[in-house]
């Protein structure tokens, strides 16, 4: 075949002839023939659709139905000679006009001419108008007034990509008919039937290869295969295929992402090498790897994935196998970097370095718990079904964990705070240290503060220099008001009466200033408070990490302690 001088394309050779021969558009045939057995054709149809989905195929087919010689039936004969010279292109009474060339309005003014007349030798003139969008306003403005009082005899099928490029009057005018993209599965079975036709030996994986090249469009699939017929001839071989479609083969697209989950840079970058030396273009390797990860994606987050995605049964079950148990949160995440880097490729003077630094990072990314998982194992952790050694003491003291309860809104659908922000208390058994120190000297202080708050709120920025039996020695900062209160006679006496009700004994007070230079005086309990609240906070901090729920909410979580509140 591929000698032949006259060779054929197989989009124009398998022109689907017939309504029952067009794939993928049973939706479209069904109503159209439902309109011709009901004798209510309308007079305009518009078709929509993306490129090589059938619009114009449809068009002839529908033009032969209303003027097959053996009547209008819901299929055409394809034998009579009116069905012949359309789909040779050769009738008289079915125009077909590109909107892309013949936009003028003198064209269409040809057209209102034309179609004046009844037509010659069959029962309509029918007029196909391609990529009718692309008619200027004053060519639409003429077509307008022949759509508003169509002769009987007239029949117009316009067929565009683009109908919101059309105006409204025209649109309101037609019955609109929004073909679909055609389906991998359909696609592929119809290749595999032509394949058969044309003694072509091919394996399945090849002709979804080619397939998909089209993207839902089965003129574009045809286009692939016959490039892929004219270098392989009728024996085709796997690699070729991949190599003359420009597509990643698909076990190296899955060593990548494999080696992405498993945190392996090494075999991340070399398959980025890989994928450069045999010269695919970067940027349509990372387009390739994005449709890769959101596969993985909708796989991992819907139960019937073959209902969203357009894979063959064993692409399904490959991409299964190779999500396993990572998370949709993890591929989600990968997914995001690998966009940012293919929109930064348009403009990038070294895209294979934009790729490798999207997979750096999706390799080193650390992998996520899903919150409904968290929520189990804190839930686990409550019930105690979660028995680790950590957890022995658990049968002496039973902790709260606040952490616990701040997790109930998440069983909602909100995007949930990331669990590493959330503050965990945990009540720590230590006890608070005494109020003041448990030295005599902070006995005394403490006794007084309760007989005289005044004397005792002067008393505790004072450092004891001497406590014997019958004597106290404080000391204040040289120069400051403590000195100057703690020397007043009033102030002396008062803490001598309150020493010998404390102390049972006679008790002389000595006040003295004392420089800050002064060397080892001992703390006043103001200072020791200080320090002792710091120790107290450094005491408390070691014990809640050590505490083994928020060891247990660490090892689970990941988080890491950023501060410890007293409460
Ligand atoms: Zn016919």
């Amino acid at each position: 075949m591929s000698n032949d001088t006259h060779y054929e394309v197989l989009a124009r050779k398998y022109r689907p002839q017939t309504f029952s021969e067009l794939a993928g558009q049973e939706h479209v045939s069904r109503t159209l023939q439902n309109a011709i057995d009901s004798g209510r054709v309308a007079h305009a149809f518009l078709f929509t659709g993306a490129r090589g989905v059938g619009k114009t195929s449809t068009a002839r087919i529908m033009a032969k139905t209303l003027n097959c010689e053996r009547g209008v039936t819901h299929e055409p004969c394809n034998v009579c000679p009116q069905c012949i010279e359309i789909t040779k292109g050769t009738s008289t009474d079915v125009f077909e006009i590109d909107g892309a060339s013949n936009n003028g309005v003198d064209d269409v003014r040809d057209l209102r001419e034309n179609i004046k007349y009844l037509p010659s030798h069959s029962r309509y003139r029918i007029i196909i108008i391609d990529e009718v969008h692309m008619l200027s306003t004053y060519a639409f403005n003429a077509l307008l007034k022949t759509l508003e009082e169509p002769p009987e005899h007239v029949k117009f099928i316009f067929a565009t990509t683009e109908p919101h490029k059309l105006p409204i009057t025209i649109l309101s005018r037609c019955q609109r008919f929004d073909f679909k993209r055609v389906t991998l599965p359909k696609i592929i079975a119809r290749l595999r039937e032509i394949a058969d036709k044309e003694s072509v030996v091919i394996s399945d994986p090849s002709l979804t290869l080619i397939a998909r090249k089209g993207d839902g469009s089965m003129r574009d699939s045809l286009t692939a295969f016959d490039q892929v017929l004219a270098f392989c001839g009728n024996t085709v071989g796997d690699d070729e295929v991949g190599t003359l479609l420009g597509t990643v083969d698909r076990r190296l697209m899955a060593e990548i992402s494999e080696a992405v989950f498993n945190g392996d840079t090494q075999a991340t970058l070399e398959g980025v090498k890989t994928v450069d030396m045999i010269g695919y273009n970067m940027r349509q390797f990372c387009q390739e790897l994005i449709e890769h990860f959101r596969n993985l994606l909708v796989i991992r987050s819907v139960k019937k994935p073959e209902d969203i995605l357009d894979l063959t049964v064993a692409e399904l079950d490959e991409l299964k196998r190779q999500s396993g148990n990572i998370s949709a949160l993890d591929v989600q995440r990968r997914l995001t970097l690998l966009i940012k880097a293919e929109a930064e490729m348009s403009y990038a003077t070294f895209p294979r370095l934009i790729v490798e630094m999207a997979l750096l990072k999706a390799t080193l990314l650390s992998p996520v718990v899903p919150i409904q998982e968290l929520i189990e194992k804190i839930k686990a952790l409550e019930t105690g079904s979660v028995h680790t050694p950590e957890f022995a003491w658990k049968a002496e003291r039973t902790p709260t964990v606040a952490a616990s309860h701040s997790f109930e809104p998440v069983q909602s659908t909100a995007p949930a705070p990331r669990p590493a922000e959330r503050s965990v208390v945990v009540p720590v058994a230590s006890p608070v240290p005494a109020a003041i120190g448990s030295s005599s000297w902070g006995r005394f202080v403490n006794f007084v503060n309760e007989k005289q708050p005044s004397t005792g709120s002067v008393l505790e920025h004072g450092s004891p220099l001497k406590e014997e039996t019958g004597l106290i020695e404080v000391g204040f900062p040289a120069g400051s008001y403590y000195v100057t209160a703690g020397q007043d006679p009033d102030f002396i006496a008062e803490v001598a009466v309150l020493a010998r009700e404390f102390s049972g004994h006679e008790t002389v007070i000595r006040v003295k200033a004392i420089s800050a230079d002064a060397g080892a005086t001992p703390l006043s309990l103001a200072e020791k408070k200080k320090s002792d609240a710091e120790q107290h906070l450094e005491g408390l901090k070691r014990e809640v990490e050590n505490h083994p729920v928020v060891r247990e909410a660490e090892r689970i979580f990941g988080a890491k302690i950023t501060e410890v509140v007293g409460i």
